[in-house]
């Protein structure tokens, strides 16, 4: 089946054709590591990492990069380094500020169950390919510098405004900066800017002691690993307008290829009382916040329970629904345990080949719905039905086939997965698993003891394993354990 995708360029859903068979290069825009991720991040990296499994699903071997904003990002009010601001107010070095931020945000995008990307470049690691590009495109007669900052003339790009479509005159009503007096035309933008005496992040280069404009990290980062023609970028729909724009304008003059990206996919965001979730409207709710709350599971349930374009509204009763739901999904898969418990080794019958088929259906109906720009709602629809299915046959037949019930239960455990749902369960198994081996494993060796004579160490095993609930048992067939 072919996948759709909405390109935010064409503003239409596109059939999805990456431009290297079989290989996908995707860049998300990643956080600006200031402060502790809130549920609004959660909601962004949630639908990219869905969006990235699902096109593991189909086949595709996925390079995904995603950075992380180090230096360079400004607030939006008072025109300072978000960064710097903060780790001045903390009296702590701005590379402490955000080795501490950027670490726990791994860790708690790590308990929300989003993989992690293929690589997280730091703006920082990149000023040398920042300069030389800032070079080339003062030397392309696409920038200026004065006064040594180097803005970018956005005159000189003809399609400048082609992804947000944001008209020429509207470009600045949205602005709450001053214009900088140094700006041949207030649409251009800074590529680099000059560092005050004190300031505490600055750089060398060629114009004066200074740092990057956020636009060109980005810029530089995706060209730098997926080269300058690559299949999917995305980010939060704010960020379409300056951020992406910008973005396509520094590597198109750069490189001179079109289109720099393929597909543009942005997400909807995640409000809270209708306002979007950010830091700098203190409408925030973290995720360490969130976690200590509601399941992680169930937060993922809860964001996925809404297209990835559309805007969420926080509620606590939706969290408290999502877990009631989850625990439904969750039934489903004890009572399949169970019943592989109780099941018989033999052909499906004609009523479970009936069942198998409704449930054959249901997935390929998920199958459909993610293939149509990643619905996840639709896709979740058919989980649960499938999850009522399952229910329904299972209180109505006492024995089911073996065979049945593992292909039930393995299809049912993989849509789930895909969603980054069922952790829990291989957590479970993982652990499970690797007690076993180990009991096995010392047994084992208590064994091969006592074949040596070694009867001291051996019965201090034995005694060892009693106290931790384990029970072995010297057999003709050899040493064999159960649980207490
Ligand atoms: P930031 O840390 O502000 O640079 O944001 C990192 C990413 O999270 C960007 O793609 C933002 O657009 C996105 N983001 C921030 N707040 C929200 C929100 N409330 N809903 C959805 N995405 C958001
Ligand atoms: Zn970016």
């Amino acid at each position: 089946m072919v996948l759709r995708v909405f390109n935010t360029m064409s503003g239409k859903l596109e059939e999805f054709k990456p431009l290297r068979e079989k290989h996908v290069g995707i860049y998300v825009c990643g956080p600006t590591v200031y402060d502790w991720a809130h549920l609004g991040h959660a909601r962004t990296y949630i639908a990219f990492d869905v969006i990235v499994r699902w096109l593991e699903f189909k086949g595709f071997s996925v390079f995904y990069v995603q950075n992380v904003t180090d230096v360079g990002h400004l607030t939006e009010d008072t025109a300072e380094d978000k960064i710097v601001k903060r780790a001045r107010e903390e009296r702590i070095e701005p590379m402490q500020l955000v080795e501490f931020y950027m670490r726990e945000y791994f860790r708690d995008l790590d308990s929300l169950g989003v993989k992690r990307p293929d690589i997280s470049p730091r703006a920082t690691g990149h000023l040398i390919e920042m300069i030389e590009a800032i070079q080339s495109l003062i030397e392309k007669g696409y920038a200026y510098e004065v006064n040594g900052n180097v803005f970018f003339d956005v005159s000189k790009f003809e399609d400048y405004g082609k992804l947000s479509k944001v008209k020429s005159e509207a470009m600045l009503a949205g602005s709450r900066f001053e214009v900088h007096p140094d700006k041949r035309n207030p649409k251009d933008f800074a590529l680099w800017k000059r560092a005050d005496k004190d300031a505490l992040l600055k750089w060398g280069s060629p114009w004066s002691h200074g740092f990057p404009g956020w636009h060109i990290e980005c810029a530089i980062m995706g060209l730098k690993y997926l080269g300058p023609q690559f299949d999917i970028h995305g980010g939060a729909r704010d960020l379409k307008f300056p951020h992406h724009e910008n973005e396509i304008a520094q590597c198109e003059a750069l490189t001179g290829k079109k289109p720099f990206v393929k597909y543009w996919l942005h997400t909807g965001f995640l409000t809270i009382n209708g306002e979007k979730m950010a830091k700098s409207l203190g409408n925030y709710i973290t995720v360490r916040e969130a976690l200590k709350k509601y399941d992680a599971e169930a937060i993922r349930l809860f964001v996925l329970s809404t297209h990835y374009r559309s805007e969420i509204d926080f509620t606590d009763k939706k969290l408290r629904g999502a877990e009631t739901s989850l625990g439904r999904l969750y039934n489903t898969l004890d009572g399949l345990e169970e019943a592989m418990e109780r099941s018989v080794e033999r052909e499906p019958a004609r009523v479970e080949k009936t069942f198998e088929k409704r449930i054959e259906k249901l997935r390929a109906e998920f199958v459909e719905a993610m293939d149509e720009d990643f619905n996840t709602p639709r896709a979740l629809a058919a989980l649960f039905d499938s999850s009522r299915e399952i229910n329904r046959f299972l209180g109505e037949q006492k024995q089911v086939s073996t065979e049945l019930l593992k292909g039930v239960y393995d299809g049912f455990l993989e849509l789930g997965r895909i969603l980054g749902l069922f952790q829990k369960e291989r957590a479970k198994k993982v652990s499970e698993k690797l007690v076993n081996d180990l009991v096995n494993l010392l047994v084992e060796l208590r064994e091969n003891l006592r074949r040596k004579g070694d009867f001291e160490l051996s019965d201090e095993i034995r005694a060892k394993l009693r106290e931790s609930g384990v029970v072995v048992e010297d057999t003709s067939e050899g040493s064999k354990w159960k649980l207490a």
